[in-house]
């Protein structure tokens, strides 16, 4: 049912708000418009939408200014922006965005990363989760973690970014988050923290830890469990 779900488009663009409203459609999404932050901060309000596309480059306001608005409306956000800026990747996604999307792009990977959005939505709610991705299995309610089908044992601060990396399938965590979650605020700059963590989880349970196809880099960023192939 996750289709029927309303899409708030936030995009000052007429040509791109057109393009986009017609491929949401084409998805099955109920789609409302707005051109202005103001405009979006009334439909929030209104729509109630279940997913936000956000360009940042607004008139009246910067976009980023409408994450946290957007996240306590209850709704996933997806930032699709020309800015490349790894510094505005890492602030969008350190104010909660689900996903950044850089202009131009492509109507499918937009689809795509508002349904695993979504479906991170969804599956916050359920917390039952059973995770699969590839051939391995993170059940999050009984804390484990499988290899086609053997229990694999990991040292705790390995389940806790592994665990983090579930909750959100696809989508990709900061270094700064993943630090503060599983480390405490006081690490958020340790990256070689991480670093090591994740060589030791690529070890556990990629078939060839040298190419990771699961745990997968976002460079300068964070990493993404990948779970579709
Ligand atoms: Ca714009």
């Amino acid at each position: 049912m996750a289709n029927a779900l309303a899409v708030l488009v936030v995009e000052d663009d007429a040509h791109i708000r057109r393009l986009v409203r017609g491929a949401l459609a084409r998805a099955g999404h109920a789609v409302v418009e707005a051109a202005t932050a103001r405009e979006a901060l009334a439909a929030l309000a209104i729509d109630k939408p279940a997913a936000v596309l956000l360009d940042l480059g607004l008139p009246d306001r910067d976009g980023i200014e409408l994450i946290q608005p957007a996240k306590a409306a209850g709704a996933a956000v997806v930032v699709v922006s020309a800015r490349e800026d790894t510094a505005e990747k890492v602030a969008a996604l350190d104010l909660g965005a689900d996903d950044y999307l850089v202009k131009p792009f492509d109507t499918e990977e937009l689809l795509a990363r508002l349904r695993a959005a979504l479906r991170h939505r969804l599956e916050a709610r359920a917390e039952a989760a059973v995770l699969v991705a590839g051939e391995v299995e993170v059940d999050l309610p009984r804390r484990r973690v499988r290899r086609a089908g053997a229990e694999v044992h990991l040292a705790p601060k390995e389940y806790g970014v592994l665990a983090l990396l579930a909750r959100h399938p696809d989508r990709v965590i900061g270094h700064a988050q993943l630090l503060r979650e599983v480390w405490g605020p006081a690490h958020e700059a340790n990256l070689d923290y991480l670093r090591i963590v994740v060589r030791n989880l690529r070890q556990k349970l990629e078939a060839d830890p040298a190419r990771p196809v699961l745990i997968v880099n976002e460079p300068g960023v964070g990493y993404r469990l990948r779970v579709v192939a």
